[in-house]
């Protein structure tokens, strides 16, 4: 604490605006810090979160595709959980200005092992463990803390949104998402990847600005459910369901695969509105087991 002890003993009328504001900035990281924020690193979403998001994923997937996960699921989840073990590193990450990170080639990586995999027989198990890991990369890129526009370096806060999204969970909404995805309707695997690490790039500052109005630090209880933190986990989740979903219907599709019998998936249009299989209507209490 010593550097931060002679930051404090600085009388404030001697500062210039640059000075003061990266006084402001260093107060507010060093009280973060004290009370507790800057703990283990933790995944983007937690493992109990992406359990969640797979499951929600499955109710938007094509009926036959639906019916594999679900035979398979153990190694779906195994796929998306067994990167949470380098969580930290570049592979995870995806800046929007391209200059770090490599969570999109991830995703176009193990989309192609997919799709080479579903192809082969009696392997369909291994297929179905590499979209759960391409599926693990996507939710990387739709976590906005992941994809940051600023420097290289993840925010002090970062490990406490995790666990706060976790903790928010049981009250995210699953929206259905028709946009079309036009990456994947030409196989862009990687820009797929790339254009959801811009959108999610977005959320980066205001997420900040909650956490550190005025420079003084908050905790998330004073995050309620019409707070901005809350407002872009509970997004940014329902995206990462739909960008999830999306992707393995194109490989599915991509691999040969029946689309047919599924009206409400993410990226078709349709004539009329259709209720999210995922939001089941309510938004409290989700009667997951
Ligand atoms: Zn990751």
């Amino acid at each position: 604490m010593g550097r931060n002890g002679s930051a404090l003993e600085l009388s404030a009328n001697t500062l210039n605006p640059a000075q003061e504001r990266l006084m402001r900035f260093v107060l507010a990281a060093s009280a973060l810090l004290l009370i507790g924020f800057g703990s283990s690193p933790a995944g983007a979403w937690t493992d109990a979160t992406r359990r969640r998001m797979v499951d929600d994923a499955i109710r938007l997937t094509p009926p036959a595709l639906a019916t594999v996960l679900e035979r398979y699921r153990s190694d779906l989840i195994l796929g998306m959980t067994d990167p949470l073990k380098g969580e930290a590193g570049e592979e995870h990450r995806q800046h929007p200005a391209g200059n770090y990170g490599r969570a999109a080639d991830r995703i176009a990586l193990h989309s192609k092992q997919a799709v080479t995999i579903i192809g082969q027989p009696h392997r369909l198990r291994l297929a179905v463990y590499a979209l759960g890991t391409a599926a693990h990369f996507v939710a990387d890129v739709d976590f906005p803390l992941n994809c940051s526009p600023g420097p290289v370096g993840d925010p002090v806060f970062y490990t406490n949104y995790v666990k706060y999204a976790e903790k928010m969970m049981p009250y995210f909404l699953v929206v259905l998402d028709r946009k079309p995805a036009p990456d994947l309707a030409k196989n862009k695997l990687e820009a797929f990847g790339k254009t959801a690490a811009l959108r999610s790039s977005q959320f980066v500052s205001p997420i900040q600005s909650a956490y550190t109005p005025d420079g003084k630090p908050r905790s998330t209880a004073h995050f309620d459910e019409k707070s901005v933190p809350f407002g872009v986990a509970s997004l940014s989740y329902s995206q990462a369901v739909n960008d999830i979903a999306r992707l393995w219907a194109h490989l599915w599709r991509s691999a040969g695969g029946d689309l047919g019998g599924q009206p409400n998936l993410p990226g078709t249009p349709s004539g009329k509105p259709t209720p999210s299989q995922g939001a089941k209507g309510k938004k409290h209490g989700r009667s997951t087991p």
